[in-house]
C-alpha cells in the first residue's frame, strides 16, 4: 500500500514524524510532496498511490484522473470544499475529513479576533470589553461548541442557530439557548461568530440584510470560509452603518477596497491562520494516517463524506 502526503503548505515536522511512523507500523510506503508550486508536481505524484493525504490542496477531477490506484483521499481539517467530492464518488473513491481535530484551535482564533476588534486593533485609545455582550453562534457544530464554551467563560451570553441539531440537549448541555432562526440570531447578537460549512446552499448567504439586522456596534467574525459571505452585501451594510465590524479569517477578495473604506472597521488575516498551531496540525496528521489504516484494515468508513 503507498499512501502519498501531498501538502502545498506542509504540516509540521512532528506531524509528519507520526504520519510516517503510524504508516511504517501498518508497513505501508510513504511519499512525501511538500511545498510543490506545479499542478503538475501533484499530477506525476498521485500516479501510483493507493491513498492520498492533503491539507487545502486542490483535489480535482483531473487529479482523480491521474491517480489510477486511487482508493481514499483524506482531507486533514474539518473543510473539504477543495476536494471535488463527487467525482471521487464517481470513482468509488472514498473522501474523508478529519473533523474535530483543529477545531479548538479555530475556536481560539475566533475569540482572539473578537477581542483584538473590541481593542481597536491594539491602536491606543478606548475599546469595549466582550464580557456581557451578546454572542451568537451560527452552526453548533465541532468548531461552534467550543466557541460557545470559551464565550460563556469569559461571561458572554450564548445563544446559537443550527438547524440540523435536533437533540436540545446538546445546546442546554453547555448552558447555551438555542435560537429558532436566523434572523433571531443576528438580530441579537453584539458579535456573530459564522461557522456553517461552504456548500451550494451556503455560498455567498450571508450578507446585507441579516448584517443590518444586527445591534449597534455589533461584529461578524467569520472564521469559516470567505465563500459563505456575499462581499458585496457586507460592503454595503458596513459603508451605511459605521457602527459595525467585520473581522474575517482570510481576506476576502475584495479586501482592499474594505480596508480602503472601512478602516479599523474591518481586519483579515493575511492568510487562513485558523487551524495552524502545531497541536492543530500534529492532531488533525494523525488522525488522517489512523483513518486511512482504519479504512484498509477494518473498512471503517465513520468520517467518509461523500457518501
Ligand atoms: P462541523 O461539521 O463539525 O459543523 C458544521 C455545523 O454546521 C454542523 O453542526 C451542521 O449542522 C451545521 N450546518 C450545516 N449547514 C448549515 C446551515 N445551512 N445553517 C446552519 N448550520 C448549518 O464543522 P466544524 O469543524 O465546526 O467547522 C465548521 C466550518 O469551519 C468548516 O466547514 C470549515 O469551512 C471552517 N473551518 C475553518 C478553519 C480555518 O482554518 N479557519 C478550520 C476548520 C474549519
Amino acid at each position: 500500500m503507498k499512501v502519498l502526503i501531498a501538502t502545498e503548505k506542509p504540516f509540521a515536522k512532528r506531524a509528519v514524524d507520526g504520519i510516517k511512523e503510524i504508516l511504517a507500523e501498518a508497513e505501508y510506503e510513504v511519499a512525501l510532496l511538500e511545498k510543490y508550486t506545479d499542478k503538475a508536481e501533484l499530477l506525476a505524484a498521485v500516479a501510483d498511490v493507493d491513498a492520498l493525504i492533503v491539507r487545502s490542496d486542490k483535489v480535482t477531477a483531473e487529479v482523480l484522473e491521474a491517480a489510477r490506484n486511487l482508493k481514499i483521499v483524506v482531507r486533514a481539517g474539518a473543510g473539504f470544499d477543495n476536494v471535488d467530492c463527487e467525482e471521487a464518488k464517481r470513482r468509488g473513491i472514498v473522501v474523508m475529513n478529519t473533523p474535530g481535530q483543529n477545531s479548538n484551535a479555530v475556536a481560539e482564533l475566533a475569540v482572539a479576533l473578537m477581542i483584538f476588534i473590541s481593542r481597536n486593533q491594539f491602536t491606543p485609545g478606548t475599546g469595549a470589553e466582550i464580557q456581557g455582550k451578546t454572542l451568537g453562534i451560527h452552526a453548533y457544530g465541532n468548531v461552534g461548541k467550543l466557541v460557545g464554551r470559551k464565550g460563556k467563560a469569559l461571561g458572554m451570553n450564548v445563544i446559537a442557530y443550527d438547524p440540523f441539531i435536533t437533540d436540545d440537549s446538546v445546546f442546554e448541555n453547555d448552558g447555551v439557548e438555542k435560537v429558532a432562526s436566523v434572523e433571531e440570531l443576528y438580530s441579537r447578537a453584539d458579535f456573530l461568530s459564522l461557522h456553517i460549512p461552504a456548500t451550494a446552499q451556503t455560498k455567498g448567504s450571508i450578507g446585507y440584510d441579516l448584517l443590518t439586522s444586527m445591534p449597534k456596534g455589533a461584529t461578524l467574525v467569520n472564521t469559516a470560509r470567505k465563500e459563505v459571505i456575499d462581499e458585496a452585501g457586507v460592503l454595503k451594510a458596513l459603508t451605511e452603518r459605521e457602527d459595525l465590524r467585520y473581522v474575517s479569517d482570510i481576506a476576502p477578495d475584495t479586501a482592499a477596497e474594505m480596508s480602503e473604506r472601512l478602516g479599523k472597521r474591518f481586519f483579515a488575516t493575511p492568510k487562513k491562520m485558523g487551524a495552524e498551531t502545531a497541536e492543530a496540525n500534529i492532531n488533525a496528521g494523525l488522525a488522517a494516517a489512523r483513518q486511512i489504516v482504519d479504512y484498509f484494515v477494518n473498512g471503517n468508513t465513520r468520517f467518509q463524506v461523500n457518501r
